[in-house]
């Protein structure tokens, strides 16, 4: 089997959409980040294209050596890694498809039939505690039962209003009370000492897991935070390879790991990462964003780990996206059945790609 052409197509809502096409007639389906979507897509279609033509899909290892290392001096992280992703996760389709096996089958089978999904609400910076607190209510009546929130602070922003993100931690805790768990992400906001004394107060009102506490690339200050306090402190969605991870586990000790499957090098990669936190005693808890095929990667990966039953991280159903397929990913009660149709087990319906193409 030789793969034949790459396609990337990006959407409306700025998914890109990733076909890789075989001699054989089967089309393995991928997604990559859609944070500057025309930049990956081009990426996908100039640099990875030319060098996957005529290899064997089902080789997923060999593919994603070819898409690394050739281009090494254009990237290793961000845009490369975002683009790599697309075209792995559509080699993996492509494995399950040919061998009539959904993914967590070739990963070595399943742990779980469902998985719970914590629901990420963010925004937090812009809004009133009271409006946080009616998304979390919203979250929990469509049968969530674990929440984030997440402030989009950003490193640039430190420090700016510590003292709201408590209220509102504390408003949103009196919805979920006891029975939903309840955690929060500042988006890399704060200093060290304020993440140490917010951690601290959000440790006493009862807090699941402590995200992003500061700046992404302070891996002494996030080991630090994580010292100094008792709740599992989480990081990884600006992370892309082992590598990266091998140093975020040692350098800064995050207690959670948190890779992107669309972001770090797809399946291939983040299976790698995720054994290596395993290897650590860590547990795997993807940062995701992307509802539907990102999704359902994660899914099968999720699916296959020992270490992977912390709820997971979802945006909610999207209508829009889930008009794509034929049969789309089933959430209720707070969880999503893991697909069992070969590999990811998503079919585009007919003309859904055209109609939701970005006319840019
Ligand atoms: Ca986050």
């Amino acid at each position: 089997m030789k793969i034949t052409d790459v396609r990337t197509t990006v959407l409306i809502t700025r998914s890109i959409i990733v076909q890789v096409f075989t001699d054989e007639g089967l089309v393995g389906l991928g997604e990559c980040s859609p944070m500057h979507a025309t930049i990956v897509s081009t990426f996908v279609d100039e640099v990875l294209k030319p060098r996957v033509l005529g290899l064997d899909p089902r080789c997923v290892d060999e593919v994603w050596s070819r898409m690394f290392y050739a281009p090494y001096k254009l990237g290793v992280q961000g845009v490369h890694l975002e683009a790599m992703s697309g075209v792995d996760i559509a080699c993996w389709d492509i494995l399950g498809k040919a061998v009539g096996m959904p993914i967590w089958q070739l990963l070595g089978g399943r742990y779980r039939e469902r998985v719970t999904m914590y629901k990420s609400i963010g925004g937090g910076m812009g809004l009133a505690p009271a409006e946080m607190a009616a998304k979390v209510e919203q979250a929990l009546a469509e049968g969530f039962r674990a929440v984030k929130i997440r402030m989009d602070w950003g490193p640039a922003r430190q420090d700016a209003d510590p003292a709201k993100d408590l209220a509102m931690f504390r408003a949103c805790k009196k919805v979920t009370g006891d029975d939903a768990l309840l955690s929060f992400d500042p988006n890399n906001g704060y200093s060290v000492s304020t993440a140490i004394r917010q951690g601290r107060r959000f440790e006493d009102l009862g807090i699941y897991h402590y995200e992003e506490p500061v700046a992404q690339y302070d891996y002494a200050g996030i080991a630090q935070v994580a010292d100094a306090l008792d709740v599992p402190v989480s990081a990884g969605e600006h992370e892309y390879t082992r590598w990266q991870f091998r140093d975020l586990i040692t350098q800064a000790k995050v207690d959670i790991i948190q890779p992107d499957i669309v972001k770090s090098g797809g399946i291939t990669e983040t299976r790698r990462i995720a054994v290596l936190g395993d290897t650590y005693n860590k547990p795997f808890v993807p940062h995701q964003t992307q509802p539907t095929i990102g999704t359902a990667a994660n899914l099968h990966l999720i699916a296959s780990l020992v270490n992977a039953n912390r709820p997971q991280e979802y945006t909610g159903v999207n209508p829009r996206l889930d008009a794509l397929f034929r049969d789309p990913l089933r959430f209720a009660d707070g969880q999503i059945t893991v697909p069992t149709g070969p590999g990811l087990g998503l079919e585009l319906a007919p003309g859904a790609l055209e109609r939701l193409r970005s006319p840019e």
